[in-house]
């Protein structure tokens, strides 16, 4: 399967915000967007034209598959997923991709970042209602437990990570145990959940093109 393989802050500084993809770096001084307020590449400091309504449109759905990681082919098929359900087709799309495993993981505070979640994930150190699941594009349902392996509870990363819980706060659609390392998805995620700066509705218009 394609992978991204190069800086993952070159994408922070190409969409103008933070995407908050390496963890604790993106709170410190050293994050790139902050560094640098300017697109990567020869280009990037030249004050280009207008952008054009495609353009911005372009932009939004790159920023939101970047956020999740989520590579072009399968970011369609959420939007197809979207498309089919009830309700706002941009909305649906978002709540999809919030459902996501690696986006769970993280959002309980297993991992620092989503590629890290997806990393944790991809290693089988996750589980789902007691089964390991090593899948990071698992949609999750309402009323799920998704916990850190008993076996994996002594990796000195994940140990970091689960010693700080107790301090930190989980989305409403999710609960969390911090005593035993488990999640509960208590509902679906409905858009006011999604903390992100993203109008879905331009993501809309670029498909319906
Ligand atoms: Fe983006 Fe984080 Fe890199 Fe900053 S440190 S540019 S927020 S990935």
């Amino acid at each position: 399967m394609a992978k991204y393989t190069d800086s993952v802050c070159r994408l922070c500084r190409r969409e103008g915000q933070k995407l908050f993809l390496k963890g604790d770096r993106c709170y410190s001084n050293k994050c790139a967007i902050d560094r640098r307020q300017y697109a990567p590449g020869m280009h990037g400091q030249s004050r280009g034209k207008k952008p054009s309504d495609f353009s911005i449109q372009l932009r939004e759905k790159q920023k939101v598959r970047r956020i999740y990681g989520v590579l072009e082919k399968q970011f369609h098929r959420y939007f197809v997923m979207g498309n089919r359900q009830k309700g706002m087709t941009g909305e649906n799309l978002l709540r999809l991709l919030e459902r996501r495993l690696d986006n769970v993981v993280y959002r309980l505070g297993f991992a620092a970042s989503r590629p890290e979640a997806r990393q944790i994930v991809n290693h089988g150190h996750i589980t789902v209602n007691g089964r390991r699941v090593d899948i990071p594009s698992y949609l999750v349902s309402t009323g799920e437990v998704i916990s850190i392996k008993e076996k994996s509870r002594g990796i000195n990363r994940i140990k970091e990570m689960t010693e700080t819980l107790k301090d930190r706060t989980v989305p409403a659609w999710l609960s969390i145990d911090a005593n035993n390392l488990t999640g509960t998805v208590i509902n679906l995620p409905a858009r006011e959940d999604i903390q992100l700066p993203i109008e879905e509705h331009l993501i809309v218009e670029k498909y319906s093109r």
